[in-house]
């Protein structure tokens, strides 16, 4: 079966001044068995602090990007190794932001996304597709082929170990969330392109949603038969409200 999973991207926000009160109230909105379906994750300069504030929590911490290499000259960048070093558990890979802001592409990505599994992080694949694109009926081949670039180069069986969000470029940090009928679409089809080719591999792929979740739009979205959780940005600065959301998670 598979367990709802609940991420908070905490982005370019936060500061050491910041993340113990975050996280006290977190973890005071949560009891214990609600906060084993949680994580965030903070800019990189916090996790270390993130990590000793949750150590024997349930709650679990990631980074939000890394780079492929595993150590050299490449300043300013973090890799997978570094990220496993101070107990991240996850890693998230190919947001929207980093595809538009940092002109990563699905090559880039899958580097990444195979560096973060040899690292023994899990990744979560974040594909979505833009308002022009879906309304122009292509968001399910363009997400397709998102999610094949990823496969060609990791390998199906790589989706054993990884999470996948799916997140409609549209609605993240707009305040507009698909509807749950549309991200149940979405996710229902992706898990029919995994069937495809592997049927058990389908049925335990985690597939998460991400596009302005907050705690009103929780249950109904996770009542969704294919939708295993949230990605959640903005909402997850708000520790009474992630905290509302992960409860959320365990309403379905
Ligand atoms: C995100 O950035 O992954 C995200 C889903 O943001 P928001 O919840 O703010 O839309």
């Amino acid at each position: 079966m598979r367990r709802t999973l609940v991420v908070g991207n905490w982005k370019m926000h936060g500061s050491v001044a910041s993340v113990a009160d975050l996280l006290d109230a977190l973890q005071a909105g949560l009891n214990v068995a609600e906060q084993s379906v949680c994580a965030v994750c903070p800019p990189a300069i916090l996790l270390a602090q993130v990590g000793q504030a949750l150590a024997g929590s349930s709650i679990r911490w990631g980074g939000q990007n890394l780079h492929h290499r595993p150590q050299g000259a490449f300043t300013g960048e973090i890799s997978a190794a570094m990220l496993a070093d101070v107990d991240c558990q996850f890693v998230i890979v190919g947001h929207s932001e980093r595809r538009a802001l940092f002109a990563e592409t699905d090559a880039v990505v899958a580097e990444k996304f195979i560096a973060a599994q040899a690292a023994g992080l899990t990744p979560i694949l974040c594909i979505g597709e833009s308002l022009a694109q879906r309304e122009a009926g292509e968001a399910l081949s363009w997400l397709e082929g998102q999610l094949a670039a990823i496969v060609a180069a990791a390998g199906l069986a790589s989706l054993a170990n990884a999470v996948l969000a799916y997140e409609p470029i549209w609605a993240i940090g707009t305040g507009k969330t698909a509807s749950p009928a549309q991200a149940q679409a979405v996710h229902e089809h992706l898990r029919r392109w995994v069937a495809v080719q592997d049927a058990q591999l389908a049925a335990n792929l985690q597939i998460i949603y991400g596009g302005s979740v907050k705690a009103a739009n929780a249950v109904e979205l996770f009542s969704e038969q294919d939708i295993d959780g949230a990605l959640v940005g903005g909402a997850s600065l708000d520790a009474v409200e992630f905290a509302a959301i992960g409860r959320a998670a365990l309403q379905t």
